[in-house]
């Protein structure tokens, strides 16, 4: 059976190019870039030809790109490399209430060493207010974050507004933009960010790679300690085929952003629209304009979001929950409660994320798919059958 992926907010595949371009650096240019033999400058050359193709995409420049492991070590370098630089001096980080785990599990931990985190809430579409920033703001804040767009509902926050109050108030300002970077225009100049988030295997790249934009001048301690890789800043022999493919990745991403924005958007609304008109008692997640062109969150009355994937991919068709519910744990997700989505609404959340391979034939057939697979869940549901 073929397979419709459509939750590529989790994870995309690596482009071929992308495969194609890491493959020497496995072998025949297997080089460690610190060392000065054609071997490691080989490698070398490679990393900071990466570093240029980064830093082009989100109008940076080349010595503020700062290669990691991934989104959610760049989003822990961030904070806690901010906030360790700044102690005893300031000692306050402004966050919201919606951001990833990487942010708010690293908030709180920092919370343990004696940090304040203020937590700003959001509206019903998941919103941040850019006023309660500036409210939040006291002499002693080091650090703001707030993601460039939800991964859960796609709301893209105000982060110009917020970046210009953080420049104003001279404080630090860091966004998370994972789900934008390589997919809808990310320019930390017009941002106006100090620190920014990127991971390789969301923009097609691979994963275990990823980079925190350093703006010039920006006071950070490492978090990694050892060698004297990407200027003493990340420890650690860098991960020449990662960092290749991620370069590429970006490369590609922004030779086609617009046409392909374009094009996820009205897969988006075709999808929208089509559920709209074939299933009855949905809500709509996330904010209706300001929101990703690749995500489409819903809420399915009377049914649980984990039955339908499961219904789902039997069929062949692969989305998420949208509530990030564990096997271990029942709690609906912390965004979708913080947009005031009740538990049992909230349970029955069902995330899909389009990307470079998804058709109109695909987003038909869940067209075709999901209203069965609904009443035939409904069809056994006592609470529906209780309001009717
Ligand atoms: N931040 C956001 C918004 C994400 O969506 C993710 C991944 O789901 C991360 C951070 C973590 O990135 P990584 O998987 O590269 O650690």
């Amino acid at each position: 059976m073929k397979r419709t992926y459509l939750d590529y907010a989790a994870t995309t595949p690596a482009r071929p190019e992308v495969v194609e371009a890491m493959r020497p650096y496995f072998t025949e240019a297997f080089g460690n870039p610190s060392t000065i033999y054609s071997y490691g400058q080989e490698a070398k050359g490679a990393v900071e030809a990466a570093r240029a193709k980064i830093a082009r995409l989100i109008n940076a420049r080349e010595e503020e790109i700062v290669f990691t492991s991934g989104g959610t070590e760049a989003d822990n370098f961030a904070l806690t490399g901010v906030a360790y630089a700044a102690e005893g001096k300031k000692d306050h980080i402004i966050t919201t209430v919606i951001e990833h785990h990487a942010i708010l599990e690293t908030t709180k931990f920092l919370e343990t060493r004696g940090f304040k985190v203020t937590y700003l809430p959001v509206d019903k579409y998941g919103l941040v207010n850019p006023d309660d920033v500036k409210k939040a703001l006291t002499p002693r804040t080091a650090l703001i974050s707030v993601m460039h767009a939800n991964n859960e509902v796609g709301t893209v926050q105000p982060v110009e507004d917020i970046g210009r109050i953080a420049g104003e108030a001279g404080v630090y300002f860091h966004t998370d933009a994972v789900q934008t970077a390589g997919h809808v225009g990310v320019d930390v100049e017009k941002l106006g960010v100090n620190l920014l988030s990127i991971s390789g295997h969301k923009l097609y790249g691979p994963k275990g790679v990823g980079v925190l934009y350093i703006r010039r001048g920006t006071k950070i301690s490492p978090l990694l300690h050892g060698g004297e890789q990407e200027k003493r800043r990340r420890a650690g022999t860098e991960n020449v085929p990662g960092i290749v493919g991620l370069g590429v990745a970006a490369e590609m991403a922004q030779g086609e952003l617009d046409e392909e924005s374009e094009r996820l958007r009205q897969l988006r609304d075709r999808l929208s629209q089509g559920l709209k008109e074939k299933i009855e008692y949905l809500h709509f997640n996330g904010h209706p304009v300001q929101r990703l062109p690749n995500n489409v969150n819903i809420c399915v009355g009377f049914v649980e979001g984990e039955s339908i994937i499961l219904n789902l991919d039997l069929e062949g068709i692969c989305a998420s929950t949208g509530s990030a519910c564990t096997s271990a744990s029942s709690e609906p997700s912390h965004v979708l409660s913080a947009l005031g989505i009740t538990s049992e609404l909230a349970h029955s959340s069902l995330r899909f994320t389009f990307g470079k391979w998804t058709t109109e034939k695909d987003i038909d057939r869940v067209l075709d798919v999901l209203p069965r697979i609904v009443a035939k869940l409904r069809a056994m549901s006592p609470l529906l059958k209780s309001r009717k």
